[in-house]
C-alpha cells in the first residue's frame, strides 16, 4: 500500500519537520500551508531533491470549502490518504481573560479545533474500512498547554487544545474497528516561529529553566514522535496521547 499522508502546517516549524522525516522514511508527502507558499515549495523541493514525493497544497483548514477542495488535490494527485497529522495551528497575543474578544475566541478555535475536526472528518471518509477505505492514522497536535492551562498567557488556546485531547479520545474509539488509528503529540516549549507569531519571540529561552531538561525542544524531535505514530511501527498504538515537553 502506498504511505500517503497530508501534513496540515506542513511549511513551517513542526510540520515542516514532519513532512521532511517522513519523506526520508518513504511517504509520498501533500505539504498544506495557509498563506506562505514559498515556505511550503521550499520543503517540497528539498523532498523531491532528495528523490522523494510531494506536493504543496494551500487551505486555511478553518475554511470547509477550501479543506474539500484541498482534499480533492490530494485525491487526484496521490490517491488515497492513508494519514493524516492535523499540525496547523495558531496562538495569539498573551492576554488575560478579561481582555480577550470573541473575535480571537473564534478565529482560535476555528483554526485548532475545527480545522482539525473537518480534516479528521475528510481522512475518515477516506481511510476507515466502513467507508470502503484500507484503513490508516491521525495525529492530532496538541500542547502541554491542555494540562496546564496558559495561565495570564492564553487560556483559550490551552482550551482548544485541551478540546483535542478529548476529541483525540472520542476519535480513536469510534473508527478503532474500522482500521484507523487515532493519537496525539503533546508537544512543549518547541523552538518555533509560533512564539514570534504571538508576540514572544524570546518564550523559549525565557521558560527553559521551567522545563526538567532544561531546554527547548526542536521540531525534529516532535517530529520523530509523530512519524513513529503515523507508521506501521505504531500499528497496536492508538488513543494515546504522547507528551514531547522534556519532562514538563
Ligand atoms: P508555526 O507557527 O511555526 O507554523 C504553523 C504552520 O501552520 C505554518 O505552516 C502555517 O502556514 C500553518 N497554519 C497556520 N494557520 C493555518 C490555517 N488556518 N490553515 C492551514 N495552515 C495554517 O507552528 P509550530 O510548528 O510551532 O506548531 C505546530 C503545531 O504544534 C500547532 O498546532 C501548535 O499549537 C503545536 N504546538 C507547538 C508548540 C511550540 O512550542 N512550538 C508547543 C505545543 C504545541 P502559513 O505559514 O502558510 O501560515
Amino acid at each position: 500500500m502506498d504511505k500517503i499522508v497530508l501534513v496540515t502546517g506542513g511549511s513551517r516549524g513542526i510540520g515542516a519537520a514532519t513532512a521532511l522525516l517522513a519523506a526520508r522514511q518513504g511517504w509520498a508527502v501533500a505539504v498544506n500551508y495557509a498563506q506562505h507558499s514559498l515556505a511550503a515549495d521550499e520543503v517540497v523541493r528539498s523532498i523531491r531533491a532528495a528523490g522523494g514525493r510531494a506536493m504543496a497544497v494551500q487551505a486555511d483548514v478553518a475554511d470547509e470549502a477550501q479543506v474539500l477542495r484541498m482534499f480533492e488535490q490530494v485525491d487526484a494527485r496521490f490517491g488515497r490518504l492513508t494519514a493524516l497529522v492535523n499540525n496547523a495551528g495558531i496562538v495569539d497575543r498573551a492576554q488575560r481573560l478579561d481582555q480577550m474578544d470573541i473575535a480571537r475566541w473564534r478565529r482560535m478555535l476555528d483554526v485548532n479545533l475545527l480545522g482539525s475536526l473537518l480534516c479528521a472528518r475528510e481522512a475518515v471518509r477516506r481511510m476507515s474500512t466502513r467507508h470502503g477505505g484500507a484503513g490508516g492514522s491521525i495525529v492530532n497536535l496538541s500542547s502541554a498547554a491542555a494540562r496546564l492551562g496558559g495561565a495570564g498567557q492564553y487560556v483559550d488556546y490551552a482550551a482548544s487544545k485541551g478540546a483535542i485531547d478529548a476529541f483525540t479520545i472520542g476519535l480513536a474509539r469510534e473508527v478503532a474497528a474500522e482500521g484507523v488509528r487515532v493519537n496525539a503529540v503533546r508537544p512543549g516549549l518547541i523552538e518555533t516561529e509560533i512564539h514570534a507569531s504571538g508576540g514572544q519571540p524570546e518564550r523559549v529561552r525565557e521558560l527553559q529553566h521551567l522545563v526538567p531538561m532544561q531546554r527547548g525542544g526542536t521540531a525534529e524531535e516532535v517530529a520523530q514522535a509523530i512519524v513513529w505514530l503515523i507508521g506501521e511501527a505504531a500499528s497496536y498504538t492508538t488513543m494515546a496521547i504522547l507528551d514531547v515537553t522534556g519532562g514538563r
